[in-house]
């Protein structure tokens, strides 16, 4: 699709990218506080209001070289990673997955953009807001319902063996290694990849959450047993899967079956 909308349209989603991810930030903010989503940004520190030149997507934080203008205060580097991110996801989705209609396409910024918000709540708080599955629920059944009713019907399949696995997993641990949250959140992976595409997300999920955690543990950052949110895992898994799930599983078909 990237051909037909050019390189000014390229730029144009970039930056609606970057101005999706300015209001990630205020979500990751402010969902697991329960504050309102209204009001104006505020420095965390001074409580200082932001002025709207000093709360562009990207350019202010490089502007005002990551401090606030009247406390110094460092602002997190997580606020434009989050606004770069969302923008490059955005491009992926136009450059990157075959999606029919403009409806699809928004549907698949929605995925992107929960995805993205879980992924820093859940590093930060071990919290999966529902909020957040939803807004990914939407987007899945825009990418889906208009055109792809079956392939809907079957990711449902996909999706409810995906959670009632981690449900299983989380009963078992009694809560301790797997949260209903990323019961919740397996569900929109299976949803949005379908099969085989999330046997392979789940995986790698695994995998990656493993070796993170030996490593933390040899690096005395993390003790033995104590917990790692696995959502983070999971989102990095199902983006990676989501732009490049068919190479991988053509390969993968190729190499060992
Ligand atoms: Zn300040």
């Amino acid at each position: 699709m990237i051909g037909e909308i050019g390189v000014i349209g390229e730029i144009g989603v970039f930056v609606l990218g970057l101005c999706i991810g300015s209001f990630l930030n205020v979500l990751i903010y402010r969902l697991p506080r329960s504050l309102t989503l209204g009001g104006r940004s505020f420095c965390p520190k001074c409580k200082k209001q932001i002025a709207w030149y000093d709360n562009i997507p990207l350019v202010s934080f490089i502007l005002l070289r990551g401090k606030c203008r009247k406390c110094q205060f460092p602002i997190s580097l997580k606020y434009p990673v989050v606004e770069l991110l969302t923008g490059v996801l955005f491009i992926g989705v136009i450059g990157g997955i075959r999606v029919i209609g403009a409806i699809g396409v928004l549907g698949y910024f929605a995925i992107v953009s929960a995805m993205i918000a879980i992924l820093f709540i859940d590093l930060e708080h071990q919290i999966i807001p529902d909020e957040l599955i939803a807004i990914g629920v939407f987007g899945a059944l825009g990418v889906f319902l208009p055109s792809h009713l079956s392939l809907l019907t079957s990711n449902l399949l996909s999706a409810a063996g995906a959670s009632l696995f981690f449900l299983f997993l989380h009963l078992i641990t009694k809560g301790k290694g797997m949260g209903l949250g990323d019961v919740k959140l397996v569900f929109l992976m299976g949803l949005v990849l379908g099969f085989p595409k999330i046997i392979g997300s789940l995986y790698l999920a695994f995998l990656t959450g493993a070796i993170v955690g030996v490593i933390l543990i040899l690096t005395k950052k993390k003790r033995f047993g104590e917990h790692l949110p696995f959502g983070p895992f999971l989102v990095g898994s199902f983006l990676t899967f989501l732009f490049w799930g068919d190479r991988i599983i053509q390969w993968l078909t190729y190499h060992f079956f």
